[in-house]
């Protein structure tokens, strides 16, 4: 802390107040209080390049998302127990970027109330208890969210009736001596929905029925596995053969980060039977969405009744309702697309150089680099925290993910540009120099 300026460690030390359980970033933290598009600026005025966060799906401050938050608040802010036009109109909007089946949508403030919508939403359609995630999956914070969220560590109270089943590492597995990113999306599936066979067959011996598969498209707080696309059709299927359902994790995937989709179980073929989403929703005001088939809704919202104060008011759906436009206008996804795939050239183009960079994989504008001991797949964390720390001080912001910790993810703002990705190789590569990578 020594080597902070005193504003950086009056703000530090005064963190306190928060208690432990909050973690920074970086060990020089970065004190932000400026953004606009792909780029934040410092107390000090220094800029940055954002390549991390997805709640500025549309950049930071974007004007249009702002005007219509200023304009809606100046008019009413209210719950859902009155009238109001923005909620509708939102939600047959976003409705109609998804399959006609999903026909329902429900409003809450983050993600973590959406995932727990669904799972109870799931039970009461299927009777059952039984909830089966990947094992290194980060669903939310509520309690019973949190108990669906390997990924908080050994010290979390996982439930019960949660049943893990192995992150797909296309790059780590092999399938019947068929290395996992060379595998057809079928067997690679069949191999996924054998796991899902094993995981309710231990939920039926402790006297538990299953209810759903909870996961996210392209699995990436695992450490990004999006592809071979289509791997999760037999999954799925095996799924609803077995009584469950599949609640769709939308929160990272969806709007129009991966690119060839509004909604990454899109690039995955099949239709779920609950979708939740949050974070990229509404450009940073904490607004989520459940959306499902009516006749699954049906047994819960038929029967209890649901109310969340701040979810679906009228400021959210005026954000969420313009950051909407902005994708359409400004077409996201095209760029997601376009500059996604420049951006990961690039970055594949470092591993000839750099045999630390065992894997580079992704959809659209979202990337995960293996950081591995070189000649191996080990992986290998503390250099990835290296290069982190290298790229903060040549002021390019990301994070890592992965159980290990050792996947770099590249997931910026959704109006990322070509010259965002040069400046970014640009400080990879100064970065790989100077710790004689
Ligand atoms: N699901 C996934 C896949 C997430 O990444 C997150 C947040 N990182 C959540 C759910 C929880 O969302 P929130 O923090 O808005 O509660």
């Amino acid at each position: 802390a020594a080597a902070l300026d005193p504003q950086t460690r009056r703000l530090t030390e005064e963190r306190e107040v928060l208690g432990p359980a909050y973690r920074l970033f970086y060990r020089k933290p970065v004190h932000l209080t400026k953004g606009r598009g792909a780029r934040v600026w410092d107390a000090d005025g220094e800029e940055y390049l954002d390549v991390y966060n997805n709640v500025a799906s549309v950049g930071h401050a974007n004007p249009r998302v702002v005007d219509a938050i200023a304009r809606q608040a100046g008019l009413l802010n209210t719950h859902t127990r009155y009238l109001h036009e923005n909620v509708l109109d939102y939600a047959q909007d976003i409705l109609s970027t998804m399959p006609g089946e999903l026909d329902r949508v429900m409003f809450q403030c983050t993600g973590s109330e959406a995932n727990d919508l669904a799972v109870r939403v799931a039970r009461a359609y299927t009777g059952g208890e039984g909830v089966i995630v990947t094992a290194e999956a980060y669903h939310g914070n509520s309690a019973l969210t949190s108990g669906l969220s390997p990924a908080l560590g050994t010290a979390q109270e996982l439930g019960l009736t949660m049943r893990m089943i192995p992150t797909p590492d296309t790059y780590r597995l092999e399938i019947d001596g068929c290395p996992g990113n060379a595998c057809p999306a079928a067997e690679f599936g069949a191999w996924m929905a054998g796991e899902v066979r094993r995981a309710v067959a231990d939920m039926e011996r402790h006297g538990i029925r299953f209810a759903a598969l909870l996961a996210d498209s392209i699995f990436s707080s695992d450490g990004v596995y999006p592809d071979p696309a289509g791997y999760l059709g037999p999954v799925i299927d095996t799924v609803h053969e077995l009584g469950g359902v599949w609640i769709a994790d939308e929160v990272q995937p969806g709007f129009t980060r991966t690119g060839d989709a509004f909604w990454g179980f899109q690039r995955q073929g099949i239709v779920p039977d609950l979708v939740t989403s949050g974070k990229p929703m509404a450009n940073g005001l904490p607004t989520s969405l459940m959306a499902a088939r009516h006749e699954v809704l049906e047994p819960f919202a038929g029967s209890i009744p649901y109310f969340n104060t701040f979810g679906g008011n009228p400021v959210c759906m005026a954000a969420a309702q313009a950051t909407l436009d902005v994708m359409r206008d400004e077409d996201t996804m095209g760029n997601a697309k376009r500059v996604g795939t420049v951006f990961r050239r690039a970055v594949e183009g470092l591993m000839a150089d750099h045999p630390c960079i065992g894997d580079v994989r992704g959809a659209g504008l979202y990337i995960g680099c293996e950081i591995v001991v070189p000649g191996t797949k080990e992986p290998d964390q503390a250099t990835a925290l290296d290069i982190l720390e290298t790229l903060r001080m040549h002021h390019v912001l990301t994070s890592v993910c992965g159980r290990f910790g050792n996947i770099l993810k590249l997931r910026p703002p959704l109006v990322f540009s070509e010259e965002d990705v040069d400046m970014f190789m640009d400080a990879m590569a100064v970065t790989l120099r100077e710790l004689g990578l």
